[in-house]
């Protein structure tokens, strides 16, 4: 048996479709949306994914402002940076970009991100929010890992899903937003002893460590689903998830691919929300 592949590329598509609807009827009206996203680092993989957010939000008719406050920028000055675009009525979106230089606190700091510019989800407010089911924009990758799983007719109710990774960003809120759908959630991480054990019982597991190649054939039920959320750098410039690919698509029903899978439909549901976001 070899699983079914859970593309996002064409989600990703529909996604940016309506935003770019929404951007154009929005800018009829008078409203140019614009993110504007906070850097304080040097690290070469968040500049590509910087760019690669720009690029993708000109295309959908968003503007999208990199504010580079160096890699030795102080908590003091970011926080000023994201109270500044939190209150400049041009703006509408606002992300601030990890890694943050030593001793500055994303979750602290993104504090000072206004709730509704938050369309990262960001600020633990929205994070609260999720937690207690009331409205908040959620961040874009774990409402990727949902919307992928709904998108293909991954039924979630009363299933077992396991969400290997317990991070602010992505582990903690698609536990809750998969609680929200009704299923029953494991949430595994570096301290969860026998990860297989536990990962082989669930229907369906979200694979969010940020280590290659640790969820393998033995970490996987026979034709569960798996959605590999890891984008990990290889030494040729390539990327790879956190999901063994081949051995695990001989045993798992279906697969998400990297590139190809979470990541698109990531950036298309960030830009999606920032049209929420500028939208009256
Ligand atoms: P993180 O380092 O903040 O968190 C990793 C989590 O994995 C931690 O909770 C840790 O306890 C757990 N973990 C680490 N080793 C483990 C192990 N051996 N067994 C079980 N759990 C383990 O990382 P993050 O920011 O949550 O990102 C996770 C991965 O998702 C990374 O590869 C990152 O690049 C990727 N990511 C992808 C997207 C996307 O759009 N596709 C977006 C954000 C993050």
């Amino acid at each position: 048996m070899t699983a079914v592949v859970l593309s996002g590329r064409e989600l990703a598509a529909a996604i940016r479709t309506e935003t770019a609807e929404r951007a154009a009827a929005l800018a009829a009206a008078g409203t140019t949306v614009k993110l504007a996203v906070v850097v304080a680092t040097a690290d070469e993989s968040s500049a590509w994914y910087v760019r690669s957010i720009a690029k993708a939000a000109a295309k959908v008719g968003i503007g999208c402002d990199v504010v580079d406050l160096g890699a030795d920028a102080t908590p003091d000055a970011i926080r000023a940076a994201l109270a500044g675009l939190s209150a400049d009525g041009a703006v509408h979106g606002i992300i601030l970009q990890t890694p943050l230089p030593a001793g500055a606190v994303p979750e602290e700091l993104a504090g000072a991100i206004a709730f509704g510019k938050d369309v990262d989800g960001a600020n633990p407010l929205s994070l609260g929010r999720l937690a207690a089911g009331l409205p908040a924009f959620a961040p874009a990758t774990a409402a990727a890992v949902v919307a992928i799983l709904d998108h293909h007719g991954i039924e979630l109710t009363g299933r077992h899903v396991a969400v290997v990774g317990r991070s602010t960003v992505v582990g903690k809120p698609a536990a809750h937003l998969l609680l929200d759908r009704n299923a029953t959630v494991t949430v595994c991480h570096s301290r969860t002893k026998d990860l297989a054990a536990i990962t082989a019982s669930a229907d369906v597991v979200v694979a969010a460590a940020g280590r290659p190649g640790l969820i393998t054939a033995a970490h996987v039920a026979p034709g569960a689903t798996v959605i590999d959320v890891g984008t990990n750098p290889t030494e040729d410039g390539g990327l790879v998830g956190d999901v063994a690919a081949d051995e695990v698509a001989q045993i798992a029903g279906a697969l998400t691919p990297v590139p190809g899978g979470v990541g698109p439909v990531t950036t298309a549901l960030l830009l999606h929300h920032t049209t929420s976001a500028a939208t009256p």
